[in-house]
């Protein structure tokens, strides 16, 4: 059981005094819990279907993981993401940001011009991160292995600044310092098949 005494997770330097930390971010899980009667949502599990399900208000949060320098980080990236890229995507005052492209298929996809790559991605490693170091039960089997746990770490670690503006001065320095190889993410009894796709990926 965490506790206030324990070390932050992330710095591994200060105390993880920090309550109730985000695991996924909440901007992302603020409309799934939107109701005219206000939030609420359902959990609803594989291996408890047979039970009623539980309410809840809000996306998965844990106390006592983070030192509160730390969550101040995670909500710098976190900021950034929400407003440059999640309430603009579809606003068409800010169509020019984002490329529209149509595939042979029929599917569109949008390209964002005006985001930093970096930060997405060390946003992307922080949500990845916390749900493999978090104990919530969301997130009790979403386990890396170490190394890879470690590797996320450290890449956040690496741009860790105070504000954002120092972040966005600072970040072209670390980009390929935490560009991370791509991996899939994939239940256990799958990785020899993993292998397999990955074979297949590189010798195509
Ligand atoms: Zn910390």
């Amino acid at each position: 059981m965490r506790n206030p005494n324990l070390k932050c997770l992330l710095c591994e330097t200060n105390n993880s005094t920090k309550e109730n930390s985000h695991i996924i971010p909440k901007f992302m899980g603020k409309e799934i819990f939107k109701t005219e009667k206000g939030n609420r949502g359902f959990v609803i599990g594989t291996n408890s279907a047979h039970l009623p399900p539980q309410i809840t208000q809000d996306s998965p949060k844990e106390s006592y993981i983070l030192c509160p320098s730390c969550e101040q980080y995670i909500s710098i990236l976190e900021t950034y993401i929400a407003t440059r890229f999640h309430s603009r995507l579809w606003d068409k005052k800010f169509s020019q940001q984002f490329g529209t492209f149509n595939n042979n298929g029929g599917i569109t996809w949008k390209v964002c011009n005006e985001i930093e790559p970096a930060v997405f991605r060390l946003f992307i490693y922080s949500i990845v991160w916390r749900c493999s170091i978090s104990s919530v039960p969301l997130c009790k089997d979403f386990l890396l292995n170490k190394e890879e746990e470690e590797r996320l770490r450290l890449s956040l670690l690496l741009c860790k600044y105070e504000t954002q503006i120092e972040l966005l001065s600072n970040i072209s320095k670390h980009a390929n310092e935490i560009t991370l190889p791509e991996f899939l993410l994939l239940p256990q009894n799958l990785l020899e098949i993993k292998q397999v796709i990955l074979y297949s990926l590189i010798h195509q």
